[in-house]
């Protein structure tokens, strides 16, 4: 039994916020927990030394925060992910605790550039892309406005591959975040967890009668944890982020050593740390493999058991547990957490069925990421039963109860049941993952207006006219901290000249900026900023690829995992055409155009490889040809993350979000360009359609197909053949790429690839080519009229701030999770 929390023992005195305080700090740290001489002190050790004196001041206030939890018994909100793609700490921490001046100034005395150790930390980079960075986000929001919070995942040791180029391939290297340590982390080797895989299930009759089971795993491994501080902005609330990693139970496994088995122990410590040895490289399509799932169960069992601990010690009795807990489930990835959680009420805590359920269902909510079927989460049956026998015996119970339900109270015919099974019958027999989280949850949420409507007419509408008041909508967001006030200091620094310092706490104050639009001074100062971080970015480029661009001209950006569906293919057909325009009439006057790329492809999705190839085959021609006289420039930049993004979106003239309609859940790229001041050319698809909204439509070029006439098309095999022979730009342009003008080394590189296209078009690349085409155009004629240009892009940046975060966790708090928000 823990001892009771006495709420007022002793805490040192908090760490001082001064220049002074942090310069004598940062050389004890260098010293006595680094162990360096400064005079012989390497810039990772300084890294180090700033970090720990930095993170004595967010323990202060992480103390405070959790002390101020257990006091008043809030209720506390669970973030279950598997990704957590949070980038750099150190200024993030030290922007929102206020710490960003004294520190520079502090270093400056020691000689030490702060912006250099900036760029020595390593990103952590532990998720594929949106759905990981969007659990960032979500967390320093929660941090920002006081929920008390935990982040709960897995601390893979290899986060996403590195990204490098060999002529013009991908290649992935491993990934080492690790490699100096992570001083940002706490082990905590007291809050460890059993986690158990295989072995059989144990019915056994109580002495009152009644049956409870018990399974008994063949196979065990310890879940560790590791905590990190997540400081929201002007340090209001230090929230935590705890990832698990494997160890084996014992971890020199003394017994196996001693009996002789020195090649058994290892297998078996192999075999566990192999759990959170890497993150799966996946995006929109599920990793199939017996890891993955090993990884999902892993991290929800290890939280689940963390959160029903915690929970007793404080209540006592689980009673409780739905008014005290509310648990988010990002995505299917933890939906094994509702088996899970039915097993410990029932199984450990001895919960009747029905009050379990009623538990479970009150704690948990789902979001959704993803309509695309292919996408949709199962598991063989087979593989369930051999790696968790209990848990299967509960979704076979879950389900009857459902289906039951579905029969005797909604009267469901036989399609619909088979629709809403968690049970998929169709060849071998699979788990839905999407079924179970739906149904173990109060509250199922879209991530866009579009995709939750389109969520209750497709993947759950059977589901959905079942529970009529489960499905609900929660459009993303982006922290402004990291993606306006950190990336772009240039920027925040006008905006609080023009209209004060009110809108770094209540963003969407943001909007006063739009009587200010069509002043001149003020968009020259504003074009003054975009173009001061243009030749930052043209720096970089010419680092690392040695391609010289001009910030004269616009840059057109398009920076994402490369996808099909978000068609980059678009994009690069368009420079060719572009390109042969500028030969073909050198006497216009063409807009003067950098397009820059960057995005990593899953490994096994070879027509994603091929698309980063064929940009970097057309980058190489058209860099290269004098008769474009630099009037077009195309760069792929290598390693997409956070840090890279960073840097780019604050340098874009033009966002390009383009993907097919219907296909893009969300996006929130799309709203990281548009407030650092981008104008939009984008579908009507994701939170682009509430982007539309917010901007108007003077302020935005919206082309293409919709959502409805996308799935129109599909439903008419019509042939695209026909839409290519009808435009002769589109047409010359395949052509020119399919016959090898970019690729005389493998002339038939791109047949197939471009013969996809002539074929089922599935992407609607060639469908939507003339609509983009003309799109284009008018951003031109847009940059052509400066004032025009840049009252648009201000109005932008103006309306982007209902795309906070902090909006979208408001709306969780109130309509999901039911916890008060503190308001700004
Ligand atoms: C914002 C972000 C994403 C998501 O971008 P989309 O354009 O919405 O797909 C992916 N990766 C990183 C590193 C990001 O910062």
């Amino acid at each position: 039994m823990q001892k009771p929390i006495v709420y007022d023992a002793p805490r040192p005195e908090p760490r001082a916020l001064t220049a002074e305080a942090l310069q004598s700090e940062i050389i004890e740290k260098l010293t006595y927990s680094v162990g360096k001489d400064p005079i012989v002190a390497r810039p990772h050790d300084w890294l180090k030394a700033t970090i720990l004196a930095v993170r004595d001041r967010v323990i202060d206030q992480w103390m405070e925060s959790s002390r101020q939890t257990w006091r008043t018994s809030h209720k506390r909100v669970y973030y279950l992910s598997l990704e957590f793609l949070i980038g750099r700490l150190m200024r993030d921490a030290m922007s929102n605790i206020g710490l960003m001046e004294p520190v520079q100034q502090a270093l400056k005395n020691l000689k030490v550039d702060l912006g250099d150790l900036i760029s020595l930390e390593p990103d952590a980079a532990l998720g594929n892309g949106g759905l990981g960075r969007l659990a960032a986000c979500f967390l320093e929001s929660m941090s920002s406005i006081g929920i008390p919070a935990y982040g709960y995942g897995i601390r893979y040791a290899h986060g996403l591959f590195r990204q490098e180029m060999s002529e013009g391939w991908q290649v992935e290297l491993p990934e080492d975040w690790l490699a100096h340590g992570n001083p940002w982390e706490f082990e905590r080797r007291e809050s460890a967890y059993e986690i158990g895989f295989g072995g059989h299930v144990e019915p056994i009759t109580e002495p009152d009668g009644s049956l409870r089971h018990e399974w008994r795993p063949s196979e065990h491994l310890l879940a560790v944890a590791f905590d990190t501080p997540i400081v929201g902005w002007r340090g209001a609330r230090v929230n935590t982020l705890r990832l698990w990693s494997a160890q084996p139970i014992d971890p020199i496994l003394l017994d196996r050593f001693n009996s002789g088995d020195h090649i058994g122990a290892l297998e078996e410590s192999a075999k566990a740390e192999a759990i959170t040895r890497v993150l799966y490289p996946a995006d929109s399509t599920p990793a199939g493999q017996a890891l993955r799932l090993r990884q999902e169960f892993f991290f929800s069992s290890a939280s689940l058991q963390d959160i029903v601990r915690r929970h007793l010690q404080q209540y006592g009795d689980l009673g409780s547990l739905a008014d005290k807990v509310a648990i988010q489930l990002n995505d299917t990835h933890p939906a094994i957490s509702v088996a899970e959680l039915m097993r410990i009420l029932m199984d450990q805590h001895g919960l009747k069925w029905a009050q379990a359920w009623t538990l479970t269902r009150g704690v948990f909510g789902y979001t959704n990421h993803t309509l695309l079927p292919e996408a949709l989460e199962s598991w063989p049956v087979a593989l369930l039963e051999r790696l968790l026998p209990r848990h299967m015996q509960i979704i076979y119970s879950i389900n009857a109860e459902v289906l039951t339900e579905a029969r005797e109270r909604a009267g469901f015919n036989d399609r619909q049941i088979a629709s809403i099974s968690l049970i998929d019958e169709h060849g071998t027999r699979r788990v839905r993952m999407g079924q179970l989280a739906f149904v173990g949850s109060h509250s199922i949420n879209g991530v866009s207006a579009l995709h939750t409507e389109l969520m209750k007419q497709t993947v759950f509408s059977d589901l959905h006219r079942l529970y009529p008041e489960r499905i609900n909508n929660k459009t993303n967001g982006v922290t402004p901290r990291r993606w306006l006030m950190q990336c772009n200091p240039r920027l925040t620094k006008l905006i609080t000249e023009r209209i004060g310092p009110d809108f770094l706490d209540d963003i969407e104050k943001l909007t006063a900026l739009d009587a200010h639009a069509d002043d001149p001074i003020f968009q020259q100062q504003f074009a003054a900023v975009k173009r001061a971080n243009k030749e930052a970015l043209a720096l970089l480029i010419k680092q690392r690829m040695n391609v010289v661009v001009s910030p004269d001209a616009m840059f057109d950006v398009q920076i994402k995992r490369i996808h099909e569906y978000k068609r980059q293919l678009l994009n690069i057909i368009e420079a060719v055409a572009l390109y042969s325009a500028i030969r073909a009439h050198p006497e216009k006057a063409w807009v003067p155009r950098v397009k820059v790329f960057a995005g990593k492809a899953a490994p096994g999705y070879w027509n994603a490889k091929l698309i980063i190839k064929l940009i970097n085959d057309v980058a190489r021609v058209i860099n290269g040809d004098p008769a474009v006289r630099g009037l077009l420039k195309v760069v792929f930049l290598p390693n997409y993350n956070v840090s890279l993004a960073e840097t780019i979106i604050p340098a874009a003239d033009l966002s390009e979000q383009i993907s097919t309609a219907g296909m893009e859940a969300s996006g929130t790229g799309n709203m990281k360009f548009a407030l650092n001041g981008a104008l939009t050319i984008g579908t009507l698809d994701g939170a682009n359609v509430e982007m539309l909204e917010q901007v108007g439509d003077k302020n935005m070029v919206i082309f293409g197909l919709t959502a409805q006439q996308v799935a129109d098309k599909r439903g008419r095999s019509e042939v695209p053949r026909s839409v290519i022979d009808n435009s002769p730009t589109l047409k010359d342009a395949l052509e020119s790429i399919a016959s090898g003008v970019f690729s005389p080394d493998d002339p038939n590189r791109y047949r197939d690839l471009v013969g996809g296209l002539y074929d089922h078009d599935w992407f609607m690349v060639a469908r939507d080519f003339d609509a983009y085409a003309a799109a284009q155009r008018k951003v031109d004629a847009i940059w052509s009229d400066p004032r025009r240009w840049w009252a648009m892009a201000i109005r932008n940046t103006a309306h982007m701030g209902w795309f906070s975060s902090d909006r979208t966790i408001r709306q969780y708090a109130e309509d999901i999770w039911n916890v008060p928000v503190a308001r700004t």
